[in-house]
């Protein structure tokens, strides 16, 4: 599934691609594509005639500005766009096809079709679901070291799922949490409550740095992720964890060990994140065993 980094290459590449293009008709194949409007030729009504002016992003969401209307989509787990010239032959799995005025087609196909688009008046998609409860950017400067610990710190949970959790904080999926927790050494099941100042400290500029470094890398490719001028991603795989295990951990080398947890697999080195210690720990882990 694509994450922060992901779509936000995604992003880049729709702007480069469709930016000033203006929409004759749309045709969906496939309705429940189509959040809202309810209908899908009220979807397809309401864009005709419009201009995309860019493209923005709001955690694991596009939003496409077009003149006088918001375009909010999800690409899920494996919703990708493509942009072909209208007589070209469409792809399976093509549910919804944009045609500009210029004889181009922005195409978007979805081979599992989880993928979700709502239309909004402008400024209107943070009023309702799926963009109003939403937490912080990691990239933006709103996101701080005091608003990560203010959010998570008094919380009893593992600090993992905490970080998936897109209320608090947005973008973060299985990889990059992964990846950022041993950055920061800390255990994926430490309870968020557990961790001190400087691991907080770590956390953030890992977190920060995680996500950064793979944005500048242009994401990475996972599986059948492909960017927006629908070719194959060809991002460089610099995961430190996430799908290694048994694998030399870069740092000290023992095998990295994988779990699950809150239902995700999940990475870790026992030397670098070393789990809580003492008496909490032991508590837990006998609760953990009582189950
Ligand atoms: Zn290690």
């Amino acid at each position: 599934m694509p994450e922060l980094p992901e779509v936000e290459t995604v992003r880049r590449t729709l702007i480069e691609l469709v930016a000033g293009k203006t929409v004759e008709r749309v045709t969906v194949s496939l309705p429940r594509i189509i959040q809202r409007p309810a209908e899908p030729e009220q979807f397809a009504d309401l864009l005709a005639g419009r201009t995309i002016l860019t493209v923005e992003r709001r955690g694991k969401f596009l939003r496409l500005l077009l003149d006088g209307l918001t375009l909010v989509s999800h690409l899920r787990m494996e919703g990708r766009y493509g942009l072909y010239r209208s007589g070209e032959p469409v792809e399976k799995h093509t549910h919804v096809i944009f045609h500009f005025t210029d004889g181009t087609e922005l195409r978007y196909r979805d081979v599992r079709q989880f993928g979700t688009m709502h239309l909004f008046a402008p400024g209107e998609e943070f009023e309702s679901p799926p963009l109003n409860k939403l937490g912080l950017e990691p990239l933006e400067e709103s996101f701080t070291l005091d608003e990560l610990r203010k959010l998570l710190g008094g919380r009893p949970g593992p600090i993992k799922p905490l970080l998936l959790n897109q209320a608090y904080v947005v973008g973060l999926g299985n990889i990059y949490a992964d990846e950022a927790l041993f950055s920061a050494g800390i255990h994926p099941e430490r309870p968020a409550d557990s961790l001190k100042k400087d691991e907080w400290e770590r956390l953030y500029a890992a977190i920060r740095g995680t996500l950064a470094r793979a944005v500048e890398a242009g994401g990475s490719s996972i599986k059948s992720y492909v960017n927006g001028q629908g070719e194959m991603g060809m991002f460089q795989h610099s995961l430190l964890v996430y799908g290694r295990k048994n694998e030399p951990c870069p740092r000290c080398g023992s095998a990295i060990e994988k779990t699950v947890l809150g239902g995700r697999g999940t990475h870790y080195c026992h030397i670098c994140q070393p789990p809580l210690r003492g008496k909490r720990s032991a508590q837990r882990s006998g609760a953990r065993k009582a189950r």
